[in-house]
């Protein structure tokens, strides 16, 4: 029988592992709790709770050739380095080229997974997810967990005396990202020119 493996998350991690199972003839099927594919990439203005998004401006500082999938390199057109939008419109080539859309499950949260009672002997995971309020429980042979990694924010604002507005907040938040982000450049610049 066919393995039917639950993946969560249908940013750019839960998108490749969608296409990897259908490679390997297993069953995907991808919860994703917003309303489209992408993940982080997907910029909204507005900060929501619980998720995580990249700022306006974004450019990734890794190069188009060493970011793009191993079997789907980017379009010619497309700049070395990309703005998060034409990040976003790679990933949509990807679903579209490989028809990975049906298998996405929108406005779905999953809330917990569980091993079943008799896992020893099956390995089989129960999952349980929420949409539009309503519950509903499903039983897979593996769980792929691409949930990502920058939904808790850390301000370690106890390391700074003062009184912080809301103005301040942000713009720390914005130096500390800036510094990150520039010491990742200078260190993908270097490894990559040492590929
Ligand atoms: C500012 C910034 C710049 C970056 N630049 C680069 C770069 O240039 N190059 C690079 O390689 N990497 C970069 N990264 C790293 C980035 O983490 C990866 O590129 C990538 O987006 C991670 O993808 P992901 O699928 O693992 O997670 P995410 O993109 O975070 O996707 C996780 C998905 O899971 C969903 N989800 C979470 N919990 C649940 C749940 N319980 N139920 C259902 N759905 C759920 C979320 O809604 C989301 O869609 C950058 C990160 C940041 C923050």
């Amino acid at each position: 029988m066919v393995k039917r493996v639950a993946i969560i998350g249908a940013g750019v991690s839960g998108l490749t592992s969608i296409k990897s199972c259908l490679d390997e003839g297993l069953e995907p099927t991808c919860f994703e709790r917003s309303d489209d594919i992408g993940g982080l990439w997907k910029f909204k203005p507005d900060v929501e709770e619980g998720r995580a998004s990249i700022y306006q401006s974004v450019i990734m500082n890794t190069s188009k050739e060493m970011s793009c999938f191993s079997d789907f390199p980017m379009p010619e057109d497309f700049p070395n380095f990309l703005h998060n939008s034409k990040l976003l419109a790679y990933f949509k080539i990807f679903v579209k080229k490989f028809n990975l859309l049906k298998y996405i499950r929108f406005q779905t949260t999953v809330l917990s997974v569980t091993k079943r009672s008799d896992f020893s002997a099956t390995g089989q995971w129960e999952v349980v997810t929420e949409n539009n309020g309503k519950e509903a429980r499903d039983v897979f042979d593996a769980v792929l967990v691409c949930s990502g990694h920058h939904i808790e924010s850390y301000v370690p604002l106890k390391y700074f005396p003062g009184k912080l507005g809301e103005k301040t907040i942000n713009q720390l938040i914005s130096g500390i990202l800036l510094s990150v982000f520039c010491m990742q450049s200078t260190g993908m610049s270097t490894w990559e020119s040492t590929m």
